[in-house]
Parts: structure tokens; C-alpha cells; sequence
């Protein structure tokens, strides 16, 4: 699906209940009021929509990325945080108690019903916590699997707890048919983590695959290569990623995204390019040949397949090489007439992976930190070096692949515009998307 679409679909789905909610009717009420019921439904259809914005529904990360969905994701939890925060305090002067004769409807007094008012504080308490734990997580003394499953747990709660404060003290939400609307709503997005963490999973289970080898490439990058276990392997595309659990059941949270940088053309093992970083990558050394893994995927939009462009360009900074690597061999194994050229950028020699297959021929090599004696490119990925391997015309025609460390990929992906090189003839990822 096209960004354009998506966002109009978002807005769609998020704008639905609070129209309806306008279109009910009611008694009428002060413009602050209004807003304060407005502010709060929009808070809980935006909680909603984060469900499916967690990066794992094909039809929403293919038309965007994930890193892209994952950005969304995070500033419209921070958008939805303020306007529930607003929510409570915009009621101000509002007249509350039981039932008054002259509110038959109940939208005129807030509630004082302890039992109904304490799911929204709970929210209200919880919220906070949830988006901020988000925030600093990287700071926190925890594996990242156990922030995950606590972050999913948080969500589920939140939703239970604002589909009871909405039902039952939203002046709209206690409408009967706004009470339906929100639980199959809330219905949609719960149902849709139970998806992605039980039905998926299940459905793996029959496409069991076992490690065929483990090799270290560098100091801290090793390649990890998978067989097909009774089954014809996995229909993907060259650049994209899977998410990969090695020795645990499928239904384990100990799952990582990973780029496979094998080529579809090259047979039904998929290999991936691994560099140590935390718990799970440290151990990829000590994977066992034959040990069961089971793959989530193919995810992701870097594919070229396609694509017109008369050229491709391959920048890699470091373990970004590994989508590019796979887009790189898929184009040399169906002799894509396409020109090719690859930019991959180290900080030492001894990190450079895949040197004898990458060979010379159409590969510029960067390193920061370069040896006595060494004639390749020295420096960072930059403008300056991107204006020595691409001809002006280059810029301006060819496809431009870019995937690396946070920082290169701004630099580049700013380069390229500068230079005038169509937006949609980049297409990037970030693996980590902070
Ligand atoms: C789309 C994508 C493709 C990637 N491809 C590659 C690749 O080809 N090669 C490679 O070496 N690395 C790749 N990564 C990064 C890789 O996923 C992390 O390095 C790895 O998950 C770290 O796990 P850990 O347990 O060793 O470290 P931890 O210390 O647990 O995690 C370090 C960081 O990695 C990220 N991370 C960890 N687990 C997950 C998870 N389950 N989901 C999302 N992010 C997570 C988080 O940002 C975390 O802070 C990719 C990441 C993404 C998002």
C-alpha cells in the first residue's frame, strides 16, 4: 500500500469514533467540554491504532518501511499520551454527582461513579509509564525481550482499561452504539497482538528450519545459514528481513529482526550477517549446527525488483551490508543487466566481510581507521566521497539502497536530495529505529 494511502486510512480509522460520537447528538455544551470528550476519544482510537503500527502487518511496513512504521508508531503514542493527559483537566467547572433531572441524557454532568471513573485513572497512571519506559528503555538494566513482552502486556491493559472508562463514564462512548464501536475496535487491535504472537507462530511451527552452519566473517560479525526442514524454504525477496528465533519454540519472545543476505536465486538456505551487539547476537558463535530455528517474514520494502532505474547503487555502512549483500548477489546470479556499484564503508580492515566475494570490480571501500599502505577510500561515507564514485547524471537516475549506522544514513539520504536524486529512488533501512 502507497504512504498516501496509509495515512489516509490512518486518519480514517483514528477520526471514526470521535465523528460518530459528533454525529449522535446530545444535549449541546461548552466548546471546552467538547473538546475534553474529543481529546479523550481520539487518546483512545490513537492507543488502538498502535496495535497494528508495531511493525509486524505486511500490508502496513511494505508500503513505508519498518523503521518509518516504527517512528510513526512512537510519535503518535507521544501525541496520544498529551492528549489523554489534557483529557480530565479540560472538564474544569463541569457539574458532577448522580443523576440530575435536568441531564436525562447524562452528558451534562461528569460522573462520580468511583467504579467507572478508576479504569480511567488507572490509564491515565499507567499510560505515562508505558510510553516513558519506551522512551528510555535503552537506559534501563533490562533485556530488551523482557521490556518487550511488559510493553505489550502494558498496551492490552491500557485498552481494557480505557474500552471500561469509555463505555461506561464517556458521555458518547456510554451511547449504546458507541459502546459497540469501541469494543470491536478494541476487539481489532487485541486481536491483532494475539495474531502476530500466537497465530503467526502457530502457523510457523509447520516451517521448521535448522542452523546448516555458523561462520565467523570479522572479529564480532559471523554468518549464519539455515536449511529448510522438510519444507521448500521461504518465497522472499532480495533486501528483505525476517524475524528469526533460533533453539526456542515459535512462540518465544526471544525473536530479532535480521536482514537475510542470502539471494532467493541462490537456493532455499537463507543466510544472515550477524554482528554482536547484545545477549543474542553474542551467542551466535555458539549456535550449534542443527539446532531448530523458525522464521517470521519476509518483512521489509528494500526490494529493486521492478525497479527501471538504468542503475543501482549500494551504500552499506558496517552489518548494513547484509540486505545489500543479498540484493548485490541476487543481481549477479540472474545476470541483472543493470550497472551496479556498492559503497561499504568499515572503521578497520579486518571488519570488511565478504571481501573475496564482493571483489573489486564494482565496490568502493571505505575504512575510517585504515592500515599502513591501503588504496581504498579513507574517511566516513560522506558528500565529498559520494561525488567521487557517482557522475552527476548518476544521482539523478540511478536507485540508491542505503542501509548502515543512524548517522551515515542521514548523511547520505540528505546527500542524494541535495544532489537531486528523487525520493523514491532512495530506499533505506535502519535497524535500529530509536
Ligand atoms: C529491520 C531490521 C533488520 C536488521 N538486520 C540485521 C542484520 O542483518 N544483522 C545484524 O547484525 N543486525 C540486524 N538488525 C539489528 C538486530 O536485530 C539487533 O542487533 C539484535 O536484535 C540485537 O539483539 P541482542 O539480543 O544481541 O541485543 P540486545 O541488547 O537485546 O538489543 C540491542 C538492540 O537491538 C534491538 N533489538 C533487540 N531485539 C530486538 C527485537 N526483537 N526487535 C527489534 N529490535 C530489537 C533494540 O534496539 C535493542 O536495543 C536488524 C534490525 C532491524 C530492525
Amino acid at each position: 500500500m502507497k504512504p498516501l494511502f496509509l495515512i489516509l486510512v490512518y486518519l480514517g480509522v483514528v477520526a471514526l469514533p470521535l465523528v460518530l460520537s459528533f454525529l449522535t447528538g446530545g444535549p449541546s455544551r461548552p466548546v471546552y467540554q467538547e473538546l475534553a470528550s474529543g481529546l479523550g476519544i481520539l487518546a483512545f482510537s490513537m492507543i488502538l491504532a498502535e496495535f497494528v503500527l508495531s511493525g509486524r502487518f505486511r500490508k502496513i511496513s511494505h508500503g513505508v518501511g519498518m523503521d518509518v512504521t516504527m517512528r510513526f508508531h512512537q510519535i503518535m503514542a507521544r501525541t496520544a499520551l498529551i492528549f489523554a493527559l489534557l483529557h480530565p483537566f479540560l472538564y474544569r467547572a463541569t457539574p458532577s454527582g448522580g443523576p440530575r433531572p435536568w441531564d436525562p441524557t447524562g452528558q451534562l454532568t461528569l460522573t462520580t461513579d468511583i467504579a467507572d471513573l478508576s479504569s480511567g485513572i488507572a490509564a491515565f497512571l499507567i499510560l505515562p509509564s508505558l510510553v516513558f519506559l519506551a522512551i528510555g528503555r535503552t537506559k534501563l538494566d533490562h533485556k530488551y525481550e523482557v521490556w518487550r513482552l511488559m510493553h505489550g502486556i502494558g498496551a492490552v491493559l491500557i485498552a481494557l482499561l480505557l474500552l471500561h472508562h469509555a463505555t461506561h463514564a464517556g458521555r458518547y462512548g456510554s451511547l449504546p452504539v458507541m459502546s459497540w464501536i469501541w469494543l470491536v475496535m478494541t476487539g481489532l487491535a487485541v486481536g491483532s497482538l494475539f495474531y502476530v504472537y500466537l497465530i503467526v507462530p502457530f502457523q510457523g511451527r509447520r516451517q521448521a528450519w535448522r542452523v546448516a552452519s555458523v561462520t565467523r566473517l570479522t572479529p564480532k560479525q559471523w554468518e549464519l545459514t539455515l536449511a529448510p526442514d522438510a519444507h521448500s524454504g521461504l518465497a522472499y525477496k532480495a533486501g528483505q528481513f525476517v524475524w528469526l528465533t533460533v533453539g526456542h519454540s515459535p512462540f518465544s519472545i526471544n525473536e530479532h529482526p535480521f536482514s537475510i543476505c542470502s539471494a532467493p536465486s541462490g537456493g532455499p538456505e537463507v543466510s544472515f550477517m550477524i554482528k554482536e551487539l547484545g545477549d543474542f547476537t553474542r551467542g551466535v558463535g555458539d549456535i550449534k549446527p542443527g539446532t531448530i530455528a523458525y522464521l517470521d517474514g519476509p518483512y521489509g520494502s528494500l526490494a529493486i525488483e521492478g525497479r527501471t532505474e538504468p542503475g543501482v547503487a549500494l551504500i552499506a555502512g558496517g552489518v548494513g551490508l547484509a540486505p545489500l549483500l543479498g540484493i548485490l548477489r541476487q543481481m549477479r546470479l540472474t545476470g541483472d543487466p543493470r550497472k551496479l556499484r556498492l559503497v561499504y564503508g568499515n572503521r578497520k580492515a579486518d571488519q570488511i566481510a565478504f571481501r573475496d566475494e564482493l571483489g573489486v570490480a564494482d565496490v568502493t571501500y571505505v575504512l575510517s581507521e585504515p592500515p599502513e599502505g591501503w588504496t581504498g577510500e579513507t574517511g566516513f561515507i560522506d558528500g565529498a566521497l559520494l561525488d567521487r564514485v557517482f557522475a552527476p547524471q548518476e544521482f539523478k537516475d540511478w536507485l540508491f539502497v542505503v542501509c548502515g549506522p543512524t548517522v551515515m544514513m542521514d548523511i547520505v539520504e540528505t546527500h542524494l536530495i541535495k544532489r537531486g536524486t528523487p525520493a523514491d529512488r532512495i530506499l533505506s533501512e535502519r535497524f535500529d529505529y530509536d
